[in-house]
């Protein structure tokens, strides 16, 4: 980084001028505001799903028994509605001086994304074409110039081809080995967890 330059939100859809944080402060607000939609009805729905006494998504009609809860912790599920609850609100104040601001922002942001589609169903038991289709998007590995064309159309983030160079030669991405294949192919999921 030029020290001569202002500093800019390394949020790359925003890139503003940012000169005492990391991140802009709207982007943490915003954040903070869809993490005080969740009600208490819905975190508890959401620890409910991990302890696996209801299903994601409305899949089967609820009863109200209890008698059909079943004994398996989901973690993955139980540490989202524990980061929902109380992790990231308390993080908050914190975040756009983090030095890693950028990157917590898109966990949080897709944690968020995740919580709501668990417990709003709008994916119901993740067969949704639609669902799918982006899971599978994400981890389709691209050419270079086809991956900065995906980042931009889907995600109005922007990257060059020096930049995925770099992040290549120092090793924060690894090329996707394809058979048949020799071209350096990477994929969006990667380039999404470095931002
Ligand atoms: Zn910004």
């Amino acid at each position: 980084m030029h020290r001569t330059e202002t500093h800019i939100c390394e949020l790359s859809f925003c890139a503003k001028p940012c000169e005492f944080t990391t991140i802009c402060h709207k982007h943490v607000d915003e954040l903070q505001d869809e993490l005080t939609e969740f009600s208490t009805d819905e975190k508890l729905r959401l620890f409910a799903i991990a302890r696996g006494e209801e299903k994601p998504a409305d899949q089967t009609p609820r009863s109200g028994s209890k008698g059909q809860a079943v004994d398996v912790l989901s973690l993955p599920t139980w540490t989202l509605a524990m980061n929902i609850h109380h992790h990231w609100p308390h993080a908050m104040p914190y975040l756009a001086q983090e030095p890693k601001a950028a990157k917590h922002y898109w966990i949080i942001s897709n944690g968020i994304q995740e919580a709501r589609q668990k417990i709003n169903g709008l994916y119901p038991d993740h067969q949704d074409p639609e669902y799918q289709d982006a899971i599978l998007q994400v981890r389709y590995p691209r050419k270079a110039g086809d991956l900065i064309e995906h980042m931009w159309d889907h995600y109005r983030i922007r990257i060059s081809h020096s930049q995925l160079r770099k992040w290549t030669q120092r090793g924060k991405l690894q090329p996707i080995e394809v058979e048949g294949s020799n071209h350096h192919l990477y994929n969006p999921k990667q380039v999404l967890e470095l931002m």
